[in-house]
């Protein structure tokens, strides 16, 4: 899990020692406490802890979304806290990619407008070679003159996906990417998040509930309370839910959260 100096440059994100404190006095929530981890490149991880244990805080973070309060991010050997808000906007236009439950595509544009946002707004010219691969990999070759609402909500995270990657980021994080779907639905997208990283070299960061869902990574990181607590590299569903048991206190208020995997092969 630590990192020694002679692998940092393998190491496509690195956090040292980062906390991110909200509010102030009674208020305050230490939602992530001096948190320590690194993700190697070509790496697919799956992150995992109860509801409140500082997963998406975490994810946020390390895509330069939120500042943290104390410690470093490392993203492609690049120190975030260095970077002034114009270059940190340009840094995770260019580097990073991020793959939301609920898609956020843009419902006026079409599906090739929107997978072809990212390298518009950085004034690329796309490589034709590699938007093709990628339309063709998410399979929406057929659908990229509809709209959003004209997809499924598999069609249409499948559109996140091709958007997150078109610009070859450094690493990919998705908060949950299969949380809104179905099982079979979410098998699909799983598998293209698997091959992202089998075939593109693609760094992948996923944060989810779901057992199955991690048996897709190499490594699952468990938090609570907004620390790390364990992983498991290689993990079966089985031992990521017999994880998720002995850690306890998984139990919130959606049911579905619970750790099982019954009915959930994919
Ligand atoms: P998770 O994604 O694991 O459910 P979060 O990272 O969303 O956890 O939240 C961790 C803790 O930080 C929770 O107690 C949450 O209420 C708190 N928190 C998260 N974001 C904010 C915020 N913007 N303002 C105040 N508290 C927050
Ligand atoms: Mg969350």
């Amino acid at each position: 899990m630590h990192t020694t100096d002679n692998t940092r440059q393998a190491q496509a994100v690195r956090l040292d020692a980062v906390s991110k404190i909200y509010g102030r006095g009674d208020n305050e929530v230490a939602a992530l406490r001096d948190f320590t981890m690194s993700f190697a490149t070509g790496t697919f991880t799956a992150v995992m802890g109860p509801s409140g244990s500082g997963k998406s805080t975490f994810l946020h973070c390390a895509a330069g979304l939120v500042r943290p309060t104390s410690g470093t991010v490392t993203v492609g050997g690049t120190d975030l806290a260095g970077l002034d808000d114009v270059r940190l906007t340009r840094m995770r236009r260019d580097r990073i990619g991020f793959i939301f439950q609920s898609f956020n595509l843009l419902p006026s544009l079409t599906v090739r407008q929107n997978i072809l946002l990212p390298l518009q707004l950085a004034g690329a010219r796309p490589d034709k070679s590699l938007v093709q691969n990628v339309v063709r990999r998410v399979g929406l070759a057929e659908r990229l003159d509809h709209l959003p609402s004209q997809l499924s909500g598999g069609q249409q995270q499948r559109v996140a996906i091709a958007r997150a990657l078109v610009t070859r980021p450094a690493v990919v994080f998705a908060d949950e990417p299969t949380g809104a779907l179905d099982t079979r639905t979410a098998a699909a997208v799983l598998a293209l998040l698997r091959e992202s990283v089998n075939q593109a070299g693609q760094t992948l960061v996923m944060v989810t509930h779901d057992p199955v869902a991690a048996s897709y990574a190499d490594r699952v990181v468990f938090l609570a309370d907004g620390a790390f607590v364990g992983e498991l590299h290689r993990p079966t569903a089985d031992a990521v839910a017999a994880r998720m048991t002995r850690l306890g206190a998984w139990e919130d208020e959606n049911p579905q959260h619970a750790p099982t995997v019954a009915g959930g092969q994919y």
